[in-house]
């Protein structure tokens, strides 16, 4: 997948010229994993999800910017070289943001909208890189997507990307839940990395920011997706120290108590919504009885909602639903889906094709399972 993404291919393996090989990976990796190419595809796959039991889908517009630390390399997926004059409107920013509002149009009920900044193209990922402020077209952009969410009650996520630019996207999205999240819920969330060794102060600071600027700060929890492209040192040493960072965030958060803030004789733990992200089970069957425990004994926690990606862990999403089923109202159980061509989605199915050497292990789990629930079948076929 990596290799095809990569620009200037002959035409044995140009995806847009070779429409066998576009075909094949349709079928091995996009319909697994992506929702739609149009709008009815889209709108069709959202319904299905949500006959499943679903409260909805997270849907992204899959236009984005992927920076490879190793190989020093800018991978602009699916937005076209802009030469214009810095006074010209800028095309990519247009196209993204028509792009993102046509997403929202999508939505049916229960439904939330996601966001990847860098889609907007190379004057928005060179601001975001430099850290200086967003083209005044991005600025506004970003309000009529918030204000157009606000409208039709639709959370917007905002996505975590490469490092490179994920520090201006952090600061942009705490301003933007300044100015929306005001009501005693989170419209705007914005997702913080576990894998970061730098995120557990990043979060403290966002929790004093919201307890000071009096809003619900919307943490969105995952592990960390560009593990093959970012800064080693930036990133946990092992995959148990990510594990526990994850899970000390998740549990802190559902305790109302991370650092100094929450602790007794500190400062008070503001508002927040928690979406826990992932497919690790410990991690979500771990916060969610941590969860209903709390509520149980009338412990103060804050709400709580839980995503795994299209075309991955579908039992653990199903987990989740069952538990609803059999404990009384069930937790919030979102899938969460990309839509955009097949070129635009080359950089997404990348990093799902990565995961999945990670979500190997998990599979020998699920096919023990499988085993025994066919085993516990074919036995209640023999009459006693
Ligand atoms: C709904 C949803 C939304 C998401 N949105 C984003 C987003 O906005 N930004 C983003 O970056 N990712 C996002 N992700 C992807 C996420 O970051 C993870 O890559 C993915 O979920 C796999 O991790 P896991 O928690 O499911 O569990 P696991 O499969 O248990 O963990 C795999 C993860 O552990 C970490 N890891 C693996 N090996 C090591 C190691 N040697 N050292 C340190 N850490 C290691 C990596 O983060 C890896 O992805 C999202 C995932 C979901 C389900």
């Amino acid at each position: 997948m990596d290799f095809l993404t990569q620009p200037n291919r002959s035409f044995l393996f140009d995806i847009n010229r070779n429409k066998l090989l576009a075909w094949i990976v349709r079928r091995v990796a996009y319909r697994h994993f992506c929702a739609g190419e149009s709008g009815s595809e889209v709108r069709q796959t959202l319904k299905r999800f949500k006959t499943m039991g679903f409260r909805g889908t997270i849907v992204t517009y899959a236009r984005e910017t992927v920076f490879d630390c190793n190989k020093k390399d800018v991978q602009g997926v699916g937005i076209e070289s802009f030469a214009g004059k810095a006074t010209d409107l800028c095309p990519n920013i247009r196209s993204w943001r028509n792009g993102v509002l046509e997403t929202i149009d999508m939505l049916g009920q229960g439904d939330q909208l996601a966001v990847k900044f860098t889609g907007a193209g190379p004057l928005v990922t060179d601001a975001l890189a430099a850290g200086q402020p967003l083209p005044k077209q991005m600025s506004d952009a970003l309000i009529a997507i918030s204000d157009e969410c606000k409208q039709r009650q639709v959370r917007l996520l905002i996505d975590a990307e490469s490092q490179l630019y994920q520090h201006a996207i952090a600061k942009a999205g705490l301003d933007l839940m300044k100015l929306y999240n005001r009501d005693g819920h989170a419209l705007i969330y914005s997702t913080y990395q576990a894998y970061l060794k730098s995120t557990p102060p990043a979060i403290e600071s966002h929790l004093i920011a919201a307890l000071e600027g009096k809003f619900t700060l919307g943490l969105k929890l995952v592990r960390g997706a560009y593990l093959a492209t970012e800064k080693r040192s930036l990133i946990h040493d092992t995959k148990r120290d990510t594990d526990n960072a994850y899970n000390a965030i998740a549990h802190g958060a559902l305790c109302k108590h991370i650092g100094s803030i929450g602790a007794e004789g500190g400062r008070p733990f503001p508002s927040v919504n928690l979406m826990l992200c992932g497919h690790n089970k410990e991690s979500v069957f771990g916060s969610y009885a941590l969860h209903q425990q709390r509520l149980l004994h009338g412990l103060p926690t804050v709400p709580l909602g839980f995503a795994q990606l299209q075309g991955m862990s579908d039992e653990i999403s199903f987990g989740l639903l069952q538990l609803g089923q059999r404990q009384g109202p069930g937790p919030d159980v979102y899938k969460c889906s990309t839509w955009g061509t097949l070129k635009e989605c080359l950089g997404y199915l990348t990093r799902r094709a990565l995961e999945n050497r990670d979500a190997a292990g998990r599979t020998v789990d699920e096919y023990r399972a499988l085993k025994m629930e066919a085993k516990r079948r074919l036995r209640s076929l023999i009459p006693l």
